[in-house]
C-alpha cells in the first residue's frame, strides 16, 4: 500500500476567488435568472469565440437542447461515435429518436468521417462529433458529411474546453458545425458543480436553444402567435423543459473561466511529461497522436496499452496502481455494448475500431494541480506493475 495521498484521474480546481464569487451572489437579489447568468454565457462567448453562448444544467441537457434545436424528432436518427459518454447517444431518444452508431479510429477513438457517412440516410437529422479525451475530431470532413446529407453538425465539446483546431477555438462553430455543447461537471476543463452549455451562430437556433431551456415560453411580443392582452402575457410555443442553471453555478463558472488559460496550459505541460516518460515503455503509447498535441485541450490524459505483451489484465493493473494510491478510468466502454442499446439490436462486433481502441485504452491522473513529480509516480507505477512487480 501507497502512504502518499491518493492520486485520482481528475480533480477540480476551486480556489479562494471562486468561492467569494459563489458567496457574492448568495448575498445578493438573484439566484437565478439573473445578471450572472448573462454574464457567464458573454464570458463563454467570448472565451471560445461563438456568437452566442445559453448556459444549462449539464452537459446532458446541452447535446438535449442542441438536438432540439436541429430539429431532431420521433422517427429521426442521430450519427454519433461508437465511443463516448452515453449521453451523446441518448440524447437522441429523448426526443424520439435513435442514435445510430458509427465506428473510430482504433488509436485515436475518434469517429472516422468515412464510418459516419456510411451510416447516413434520409432519415439523418444530425451528426454529433465528439473530441474525445480533448483532442478535436475532424470536424472539416464531418461537416461535409453533414451538409451533403441535409443535416447539421453537432460537436460534443465536453471534453475539449479551451482546444483548437488550427487556429479555430473549439465552440467558435467556425469550420462547419452548427453548434457545440459543454459540460462543466467537476472532472471537465471548468466546474460549476453540475452544468453545461450550447455555443453556436445563427440566431435562430440560438432562439431554439432558450426557448427549450424555458419550457418552451416566449416572452419576447415580437413573436406572439397573436396580440398580446397584457405584459403579463407569455405564450408556451413548444415542449421543453426546465434547463437553467443558476447564478449561483454561473458566477462560479465565470470565475472558472478566468482561469482556463491557466488549466489548459497545465494539462498540456502534464500530458507532454508524460509523453515524454512514457518513451521508455515498449507497448505504451499516448492516444493523442504527436499532430495533434498543440491543439488538445487534455481532458483526459489516455494511453493504449498492449496488455496482452505484458502478460497482465487491465483489470489486474488497475487494481495494481489503485494498491500504489493511483486513480484510472476507462473511457469508454463502446455504447453500443450497453444492455439498453444491446436490448435495441445494437452488436458490438460491428464496430471493430471501437473495440480495439477500448480493449487497449487507460486513463492515467490528469489534473492543472498535479506537479510534474506526480506523472514520475505514475509512470513509475505503471512500470512496476505491468512488470508484474507487486
Ligand atoms: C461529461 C460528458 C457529457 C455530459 O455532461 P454532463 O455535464 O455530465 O451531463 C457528454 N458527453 C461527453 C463526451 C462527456 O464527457
Amino acid at each position: 500500500m501507497s502512504d502518499r495521498p491518493f492520486l485520482p484521474y481528475a480533480r477540480q480546481s476551486v480556489d479562494d476567488e471562486d468561492v467569494e464569487a459563489v458567496v457574492r451572489v448568495l448575498r445578493g437579489d438573484f439566484l437565478t435568472t439573473g445578471p450572472a447568468v448573462a454574464a457567464f454565457e458573454r464570458d463563454l462567448a467570448a472565451a471560445v469565440g461563438s456568437e452566442w453562448a445559453v448556459a444549462v444544467t449539464s452537459g446532458t441537457a446541452a447535446l438535449h437542447a442542441a438536438c432540439f434545436a436541429a430539429g431532431v424528432g420521433p422517427g429521426d436518427e442521430v450519427v454519433v461515435p461508437a465511443v463516448t459518454f452515453v449521453a451523446t447517444a441518448n440524447c437522441a431518444r429523448y426526443l424520439g429518436a435513435d442514435p445510430v452508431f458509427a465506428d473510430v479510429d482504433p488509436d485515436t477513438g475518434l469517429v472516422r468521417p468515412e464510418s459516419a457517412a456510411e451510416r447516413v440516410t434520409s432519415r439523418t437529422r444530425a451528426i454529433v462529433a465528439v473530441h474525445l479525451g480533448g483532442a478535436s475530431a475532424d470536424v472539416p470532413a464531418l461537416s461535409t458529411v453533414a451538409a451533403r446529407a441535409g443535416a447539421s453538425l453537432i460537436e460534443d465539446a465536453a471534453h475539449a474546453l479551451g482546444g483548437r483546431r488550427g487556429e479555430t477555438p473549439v465552440g467558435a462553430c467556425a469550420d462547419g458545425s452548427q453548434t457545440a455543447i459543454f459540460s462543466f461537471h467537476p472532472v471537465k476543463q471548468i466546474t460549476t458543480g453540475e452544468g453545461g452549455a450550447v455555443t453556436g451562430h445563427g440566431t435562430a437556433r440560438e432562439r431554439q436553444v432558450r426557448l427549450f431551456r424555458d419550457h418552451g415560453i416566449e416572452r419576447d411580443g415580437a413573436r406572439f402567435t397573436g396580440p398580446a392582452p397584457g405584459p403579463w402575457y407569455y405564450e408556451q410555443q413548444a415542449l421543453g423543459h426546465n434547463l437553467r442553471l443558476t447564478d449561483i453555478q454561473a458566477a462560479l463558472g465565470s470565475s472558472q473561466l478566468k482561469k482556463l488559460d491557466r488549466f489548459v496550459a497545465a494539462r498540456r505541460r502534464l500530458a507532454s511529461a508524460y509523453d515524454v516518460r512514457l518513451r521508455g515503455l515498449a507497448d505504451v503509447r499516448p492516444a493523442v497522436p504527436p499532430a495533434a498535441r498543440t491543439g488538445c485541450a487534455y481532458h483526459l490524459y489516455q494511453v493504449l496499452v498492449d496488455f496482452a505483451e505484458y502478460g497482465r489484465s487491465r483489470a489486474e493493473v488497475v487494481a495494481g496502481l489503485r494498491a500504489r494510491g493511483i486513480g484510472t478510468q476507462v473511457h469508454y466502454i463502446p455504447v453500443p455494448m450497453q444492455p439498453y442499446y444491446r436490448g435495441r439490436g445494437w452488436v458490438p462486433e460491428a464496430f471493430p475500431g471501437a473495440l480495439r481502441f477500448y480493449e487497449r485504452t487507460l486513463s492515467l491522473p490528469l489534473f492543472p494541480a498535479m506537479h510534474e513529480g506526480d506523472v514520475d509516480r505514475v509512470v513509475d507505477a505503471l512500470r512496476a506493475v505491468l512488470h508484474g512487480r507487486a
